[in-house]
């Protein structure tokens, strides 16, 4: 959650400035007044000062970790401090987005000629409602070629966009099963179901619903 405000080093800043998300209302407010926002057991020791910002670690882990982390951005340091923690009902709200985003862009596609145009309507905003700020890159020279090095600052943007990634590849794995809904990995291309259990008991209901359509007929 430390992703949310406009940079990564906000700490530097006297104030944070948010885009819109679903956690916090205001467009910006006091950089202290956002890290309470994480500390609500321990006050971690924070001074503020300018670009001189920072925790005091004072214990062993604490100085590994800061170590390790060398040149990372202040907000990647700002999670991995021990008093650091993040409100249960924020992580059930991005979980419950990123299944929501995942169902429609499915739904949206199996349903599109079975639904009316104001349905799809709503499944179009619902989804575009879905994004996040995104990391800065660099390009590396590896061995045989360069690559783009994303430099992620924290775990929810690396999952976000990953994760958004899969969803607009055509060639992405991951799929929702045509009978149960639930998420799987197709292991190969073109699987609706994710077993040979929910593949036939859909045609068995498929079958069935037809045979009632043409009684019906009758
Ligand atoms: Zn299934």
């Amino acid at each position: 959650m430390t992703a949310l405000p406009t940079t990564a080093d906000f700490i530097t800043y006297e104030s944070v400035y948010l885009p819109k998300n679903h956690f916090i209302k205001e467009e910006s407010l006091p950089t202290e007044e956002y890290l309470t926002y994480f500390y609500h057991f321990d006050k971690p020791d924070f001074k503020k000062n300018g670009v001189e910002s920072g925790w005091s670690v004072t214990d062993r882990e604490g100085i590994a970790i800061t170590m390790a982390m060398g040149n990372a951005p202040q907000a990647v340091a700002m999670g991995l401090q021990k008093e650091y923690a993040e409100r249960y009902d924020w992580l059930v709200k991005e979980f419950t987005d990123w299944a929501f985003t995942f169902m429609t862009s499915f739904l949206y596609y199996m349903d599109y000629d079975a639904i009316d145009e104001q349905t799809r309507s709503l499944y179009r905003q619902g989804i575009s409602a879905f994004g996040g700020i995104a990391p800065t890159y660099r390009i590396a020279l590896e061995k045989d070629s360069p690559v783009i090095v994303w430099d992620f600052h924290s775990l929810l943007i690396m999952v976000q966009m990953c994760f958004s990634f899969m969803l607009t590849d055509k060639d992405s794995d991951m799929r929702m099963c045509k009978h149960c809904k639930k998420v799987f990995v197709a292991s190969r291309k073109g699987n609706e179901f994710c077993s040979q259990k929910c593949k036939n008991q859909f045609n068995v209901y498929k079958s069935r619903e037809k045979k009632k359509g043409i009684k019906r007929d009758d």
